[in-house]
């Protein structure tokens, strides 16, 4: 369970909104999809702010779109106000966008000494879902 307070976030009714979004979401959300589940007199920069916050905080994670766009998901790692703490790979379908994490794909140890440290991994898989290709 994830709760915005274990998160070092105030409660709010739009926060707790937010993420009630999220937990029931089967794939990563953009920004069109959040706002058409929120209220119609949702303020674009109070959404965009509440997500940078989330993110900050550990609650979800951005997934970058094939169109520079990023997709947002909730964090089934233990991630926190100090950073996240998972490399997985994401899912995108080319011919319906919907994007999920891979969460059950460990990604294998890379052993290049070359890098020193990674930042960020963010692997994305392309192809067709089961429902499309149905
Ligand atoms: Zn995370
Ligand atoms: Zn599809
Ligand atoms: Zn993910």
């Amino acid at each position: 369970m994830h709760t915005l307070k274990k998160h070092g976030l105030r409660e709010t009714t739009f926060r707790k909104l937010l993420l009630n979004n999220f937990e029931q979401a089967k794939h990563a959300l953009n920004l069109e999809e959040l706002r058409s589940k929120l209220p119609e007199d949702t303020d674009r920069i109070t959404l965009y702010r509440t997500l940078q916050s989330f993110e900050q905080s550990g609650l979800i994670h951005s997934i970058p779109d094939t169109e520079g766009n990023k997709k947002y998901a909730l964090c089934l790692d233990p991630c926190d106000t100090h950073g996240h703490n998972h490399s997985h790979a994401h899912f995108t379908c080319q011919k319906c966008q919907t994007t999920w994490c891979l969460d059950h794909w460990a990604l294998p140890p890379l052993n290049d000494n070359r890098i020193s440290a990674i930042a960020t991994a963010d692997l994305i898989v392309t192809g067709t879902c089961a429902q499309c290709a149905a």
